[in-house]
């Protein structure tokens, strides 16, 4: 079995030999950038060579980049740890060509990559092509097709709308078709029942997306019309820990060596075991991946705080001990004791890591003391709350006090639902999301402005980010309303 590292470095090597110039990841925290505050793809580092801003230092580049997708355009955070498969840290690798090669060499490189060196099974493979927009007068992009024809049989050539294969950059500027590739990993019995194709697209956990091939051939004017660009460009972004879980015969990302100490370890802390009971393992799953969102983060300069960056930092780290607390039964700080099996997983590729550790656990542990001394006086509260309503003779707790604990102690409305249900109670759902509502009435100006990829700047205004616990609101309004 090939390890996470072996496969980290088969990627850099063979674009390597393809004459590419291997780089560093970028930070994954974005400083001097007020439309962006986390790098969210690989191509973030290279925007300004992209737009012409800046000569281009090398026609064909790759990396691993450190990615972080909870806010803005790219928000995966309510998926991490529900699904297998959404991190909200990840590795991005990718390959560049800045008005060099093109279609027909990325996607053979794709392909030689993935079955040739990597021995993926072809008949696990799917590939994407835009299918073409009225809209633009665009036809379905024949040319990625026939490529993908040279090694896929017709009917594992899908055709993709533009939500999922055409890239843009905002409302104006480059932007171009997209050809996805998605492997199935699915037994030869269940592949059986449905076919593959069905199921690309579909957010199926074993018939996933693992490599994005962007063609940037196109740029939009204000009137939005499209012209072709001088210099076509490849922009690609493979999910590492997919690739890892593909190649190392694993049905879930977290079964793979990126994450496998994490998980060990934190199994030995609480005494549970991974993979004996859902709740406990997507609390598990959250905790190890918001672990690396964290560390890196510190490691990049990011110390949590209370507004911005910091902030949604913060936010990740509150998270993770939440599950930590209501379903592996941590009174006290856990965390930062498996920064040390994080370092075993990714301290090889990542030396910041290991460089500084001791600060990394130390700003963890406080954190962690801080938010449970709150969550401790919001319990206290609760406690009081229930005695009031019990003596009363009510059957739910108002959605105000609910709101209060919310809003004052973080308390996520399941978690106070949790201690209610324990005690016989239920929560006013209803009178807690109009609070909900009314809050988010009062700072709807001041919501994110992320909205895409990168922003120009001349078009927004500034304001100032207030984190995610704003969208993590306005999506339970949403779910709450759908019942
Ligand atoms: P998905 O449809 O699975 O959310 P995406 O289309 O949003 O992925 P891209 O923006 O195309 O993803 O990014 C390129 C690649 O990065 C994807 O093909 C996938 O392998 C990987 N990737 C994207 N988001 C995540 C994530 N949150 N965690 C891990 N890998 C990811
Ligand atoms: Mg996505
Ligand atoms: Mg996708
Ligand atoms: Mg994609």
């Amino acid at each position: 079995m090939k390890t996470s590292k072996e496969i980290r470095k088969a990627f850099l090597d063979f674009f390597t030999g393809k004459e590419h110039q291997i780089v560093n990841s970028a930070p994954m925290v974005v400083k001097g950038d007020p439309t962006l505050m986390f790098t969210n793809a690989g191509m973030n580092q290279f925007k300004d060579q992209f737009l012409g801003n800046e000569p281009v230092k090398y026609p064909r580049v790759a990396d691993t980049q450190k990615c972080l997708r909870v806010s803005g355009k790219h928000n995966d955070l309510e998926e991490v740890g529900l699904d297998t498969y959404h991190h909200t840290m990840f590795e991005m690798l990718g390959n560049w060509s800045f008005g060099d090669y093109f279609k027909k060499e990325a996607i053979d490189w794709a392909w030689e990559f993935l079955v040739t060196e990597m021995g993926i099974d072809k008949d696990s493979l799917y590939a994407t092509v835009f299918e073409g927009s009225a809209d633009d007068n665009q036809e379905r992009d024949n040319e990625a097709a026939g490529y993908w024809e040279q090694y896929l049989p017709k009917d594992r050539i899908l055709n993709g709308n533009k939500k999922d294969n055409f890239w843009e950059m905002g409302e104006t500027g480059p932007c171009g078709p997209c050809s996805e590739v998605h492997v199935d990993i699915r037994s030869e019995e269940e592949r059986a029942k449905v076919p593959g194709k069905d199921l690309v697209n579909m957010d199926h956990p074993q018939v996933i997306e693992i490599w994005n091939l962007v063609f940037i051939q196109f740029n939009r004017k204000a009137n939005g019309s499209l012209e072709n660009l001088p210099d076509k460009h490849v922009d690609t972004g493979m999910g590492f820990e997919r690739l890892c879980m593909v190649l190392q015969g694993v049905q879930s990302n977290y079964d793979t060596d990126v994450f496998q100490n994490t998980i060990a370890e934190l199994g030995k802390l609480c005494n549970k075991k991974y993979g004996e009971d859902e709740k406990t393992d997507i609390a598990m799953r959250v905790i190890a991946d918001h672990l690396r969102a964290v560390a890196f983060a510190i490691a990049d300069g990011q110390l949590p705080s209370n507004n911005k960056a910091g902030y949604v930092i913060r936010r990740i780290l509150r998270r993770a001990v939440r599950y930590g607390y209501t379903f592996l039964g941590f009174k006290e700080a856990f965390i930062y004791k498996l920064v040390e099996a994080l370092k075993g997983n990714m301290g090889d590729a990542f030396p910041e890591i290991v460089g500084q550790q001791q600060l990394i656990e130390k700003v963890i542990k406080e954190e962690e003391e801080s938010f449970l001394r709150t969550l401790s006086t919001g319990i206290k509260l609760l406690d009081d709350i229930i005695v009031k309503a019990k003596k009363d003779n009510l059957s739910e707790i108002a959605g105000k006090d609910a709101f209060v604990l919310y809003d004052t102690f973080g308390f996520p409305l399941d978690l106070t639902e949790l201690i209610a249900r324990e005690n016989n109670l239920g929560v006013d759902e209803n009178s807690f999301v109009i609070e909900m509502q009314a809050q988010k009435d009062r700072s709807r100006n001041a919501a994110a402005q992320e909205t895409d990829d990168w922003v120009e700047l001349r078009k927004i205004e500034q304001t100032e980010f207030l984190g995610y616990d704003k969208l993590e609101a306005e999506i339970r309004i949403a779910r709450y309303r759908k019942v």
